[in-house]
């Protein structure tokens, strides 16, 4: 690792996202800012040779407790309500293991150094752990730490909103790089009443808001009828409560509810509506949705609707989710598979989806996001191909090349780690 205060590097391309690929570009920092783009510098300028130089990856959607897991709980295609069932026997096995310290530490410790390592700086994390990042924990990330609200019963709701109450007031105080946000888990796990309470407290706060919402069918399922699937697994854990979810509902209700805080992540949105997503598209300046495309593609489930989402003006931005339904946190993996799978849309508007929409999703695209004079020179440099095609995406997402040098952005410095 070295630490630098001004300096300037040519590479093959940067890829500043608001604005095309320069070729042979050079990119000049001063105090941890980015001070121009171009092809020439003032002072010394070190060549890079045959990378890329991009903003660094943000994952917007993630959950580092699970980072300890060599392989996705389960197998492919199963059933939702089967996988939160491994979920479940999973998470007991940790607690008996763990002979009273916290088996989250090391994993959190552990996805942190994954996401450092695949060029993600900044994340939108779901926590369990109902504290403060007072050891620093996450020192190394910016971002969101989104407090995880679980718990159906009506006569849960008080102590949820005082739990979400203290996770605010003690982030605010004590952390030193990321903000807090609150999750209500998703329509199965928490109340209506409990997500507009919580959507109020987040609007009160200024606390970005996140759930997962029309995941699966079974939920829409639960949602409309209060049957299947997920009212067996709920009963069989004596968590079902059937008068907490109004026959009829739809995702729509809750995106309504979640439009009530200033900012809200919607998370998977895989079996969204026109209609909703319509409403999505209409509050995109405050909501986004998150597509985890490699979890989409583990539970088997129907084509993701992107495009649609894209054309109607959705803010999408891309997240892994976590160990547990995808097999790493490699944000370039995730891009590269969706290049793959949705050969249709242009390469700028998915690399956009883990850059400047991953940024403005957790709030921190004034500052993240873009190569762009002032931002944060949060940098990560990738080894593209010898190849002289003249697509830069081409190169960038054609070749399985990693990131080879991250640079951190600091108060003092800049930050360099080679790979
Ligand atoms: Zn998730």
């Amino acid at each position: 690792m070295e630490k630098a205060t001004s300096y300037s590097l040519r590479a093959r391309y940067l890829f500043p996202i608001d604005r095309p690929p320069i070729r042979d570009g050079v990119i000049t920092v001063s105090n941890g800012r980015i001070v121009s783009l171009g092809h020439d510098s003032e002072g010394e300028c070190r060549d890079l040779g045959d990378v890329a130089i991009l903003p660094a990856f943000i994952n917007a959607h993630t959950h580092l407790e699970f980072s300890s897991l060599e392989h996705p709980l389960g197998e492919p295609r199963m059933v939702f309500t089967e996988w939160i069932r491994e979920v479940i026997r999973w998470r007991r096995t940790r607690i008996e293991q763990s002979e009273g310290s916290d088996w989250r530490h090391d994993a959190i410790r552990k996805g942190i150094e994954e996401s450092s390592q695949g060029g993600v700086l900044s994340l939108g994390e779901i926590a369990t752990l109902p504290r403060a990042d007072s050891d620093g924990r996450y020192a190394a990330m910016q971002g969101i730490n989104f407090l995880e609200l679980l718990g159906l019963a009506d006569d849960r709701h008080d102590e949820l909103v005082a739990a979400a109450n203290a996770h605010v007031a003690t982030f605010k105080s004590s952390s030193r790089h990321l903000s807090p946000g609150l999750s209500p888990h998703a329509p199965y796990t928490v109340s209506p009443r409990l997500v507009d309470s919580i959507a109020t407290l987040a609007a009160r706060t200024h606390t970005p808001v996140a759930m997962h919402l029309a995941e699966t069918r079974e939920e829409l399922e639960l949602l409309q009828s209060g049957s299947g699937p997920f009212c067996e697994l709920l009963s069989e854990l004596g968590a079902w409560h059937p008068d907490v979810i109004p026959r009829g509902s739809t995702p729509l209700d809750y995106l309504k509810l979640l439009a009530k805080a200033e900012r809200s992540l919607v998370i998977h949105g895989n079996y969204l509506t026109r209609e909703e997503i319509e409403f999505a598209a209409q509050q995109r300046e405050r909501m986004s949705v998150i597509y985890c495309a490699r979890t989409h593609a583990y539970f088997g489930h129907e084509r993701y609707p992107l495009q649609e989402m894209l054309d109607c003006g959705v803010a999408v931005a891309l997240g892994t989710d976590s160990r547990a339904s995808n097999p790493d946190l490699n944000m370039l993996n995730e891009l590269r598979f969706v290049a793959r799978q949705h050969q249709d849309i242009p390469p700028e508007s998915i690399l956009r989806l883990a850059t400047i929409n991953a940024a403005t999703a957790l709030g921190i695209g004034e500052s993240h996001g873009t190569l762009t004079p002032g931002k944060q020179a949060n940098l990560i440099v990738v080894p593209i191909s010898e190849g002289d095609s003249s697509d830069p995406y081409e190169l960038l997402f054609g070749w399985e090349q990693s990131v080879m040098m991250v640079f951190r952005s600091k108060s003092c410095c800049t930050e360099v780690t080679r790979l």
